[in-house]
């Protein structure tokens, strides 16, 4: 949505954003509430009157949305995610997480925060009017018990809507809570959450569009149609966001399928081990532009010689010494298996701090594979990660 937003506070630090579509939300249950539950519930007021207590249930409408936000921002926050700000609008509010979350109880937590928040708001506001119903019969409180009821519904709702286990909505975070833990694996949980939410939410479009044939048909009361639409509405909304999450996943789901050997360089330059580190710097690293060489004998790896193994070797020894006697023994710091992810070999160099590694099969060197060309594959499949 590209309309403008405004920021209107500040909570934990986190700035407070307000889309300009949520003005609209605002206008419509100020004057649904106004023109068709106060006057229901509340008789013989003046209308100014009604729309006043329209607007202030609205605002407090607008608060606990604000609630549940802060709900997952408090325990977002605990597992040191930055949350850059937190925006309500049309169908109520995100919070937008600087990252991911770093593991599926954390992910857990940070859903079921909002709902929890939620569903307590809504338990505490149904005691509330209860309490102020069961202590005082004075009329002038009617309206407070009014707000109380209506809170403690919306609240309820709220937390019951978000539970729907449909990414990306809250129920969706926790189903993909479960099935990360579950398989180990982020992209796939994120892909299969969606996929339910994409489920759930052309169940809802269909469910609200037979409400609304029904409705036109004769068949169900004329009221319903307006539940019909909402459904559809919000069944289109989840659907939308759903694939949208899919296709984010998608090409992530690439970057840690896709294994070494598919972008590995297949043709490997080898030195010898007894030719001299002047022979292979004059022959090898000068022409060739490589930052470094495995060093093979008969078909089996020794070792490995890069720019750094010859840097520390004083220049006026390079016709002096063998490149057997500078070079890193083979070890599996840097010879991986061509079957590993390519997320996984990035992950081994960065924490082995080499740039490249030489690619294995069955003890014979298959390829070779750069950080560069890592980096590269993964700018072009647009991974984050
Ligand atoms: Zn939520």
């Amino acid at each position: 949505m590209s309309l403008p937003n405004w920021r209107i506070a500040y909570v934990f630090g986190i700035p407070i954003h307000v889309h300009a579509s949520w003005f609209v939300v605002f206008f419509f249950l100020t004057w649904s509430l106004a023109t068709g539950l106060l006057p229901e519930t509340l008789p013989g007021l003046s209308p100014p009157r009604y729309w006043g207590m329209g607007a202030v249930a609205a605002l407090f409408l607008f608060l606990s949305v604000l609630l549940h936000e802060l709900g997952h921002s408090y325990v977002a926050l605990r597992y040191q995610i930055p949350i850059k700000q937190i925006t309500l609008f049309i169908f109520g509010g995100v919070a937008h997480m600087g990252k991911e979350p770093p593991s599926p109880r954390a992910e857990f937590l940070i859903a079921i925060a909002g709902p929890l928040v939620s569903l307590v708001l809504g338990a505490a506001c149904y005691g509330g009017a209860i309490a102020v119903e069961s202590l005082s019969a004075e009329p002038g409180l009617r309206g407070l018990i009014v707000l109380g009821t209506l809170l403690s519904t919306v609240n309820v709702q709220l937390g019951l809507f978000n539970l729907i286990p449909g990414f990306p909505l809250d129920g969706g975070r926790i189903l993909r809570a479960g099935l990360w833990a579950r398989n180990k694996d982020f992209n796939r949980a994120t892909s299969q959450a969606a996929l339910a939410g994409i489920g759930f939410g052309s169940t809802l479009g269909l469910i609200g569009a037979g409400l609304l044939a029904g409705a036109w048909s004769g068949v169900l009361e004329r009221s319903i149609a307006t539940n019909g639409g909402w459904l559809i509405f919000i069944g289109v909304f989840l659907l939308s966001a759903a694939l949208a999450s899919r296709r984010q996943a998608a090409p992530r789901i690439s970057a840690t399928s896709v294994t070494v050997r598919q972008i590995m360089t297949s043709q490997v330059v080898t030195l010898l081990p007894d030719m001299s580190v002047q022979d292979a710097v004059d022959q090898y690293f000068v022409t060739q532009g490589s930052a470094g060489f495995p060093v093979c004998e008969e078909g089996q790896i020794l070792g490995l010689v890069t720019v750094r193994e010859i840097h520390t070797l004083p220049t006026e020894l390079w016709p002096w010494r063998r490149v057997r006697e500078i070079m890193l023994p083979a070890s599996p710091a840097f010879c991986i298996p061509s079957d590993w992810p390519v997320m996984q070999a990035m992950e081994h160099m960065v924490q082995g701090g080499s740039d490249f590694l030489v690619v294995m099969e069955n003890g014979q060197i298959v390829g070779l594979i750069t950080r560069s060309a890592i980096a590269h594959f993964l700018q072009l499949h647009g991974s984050e990660s």
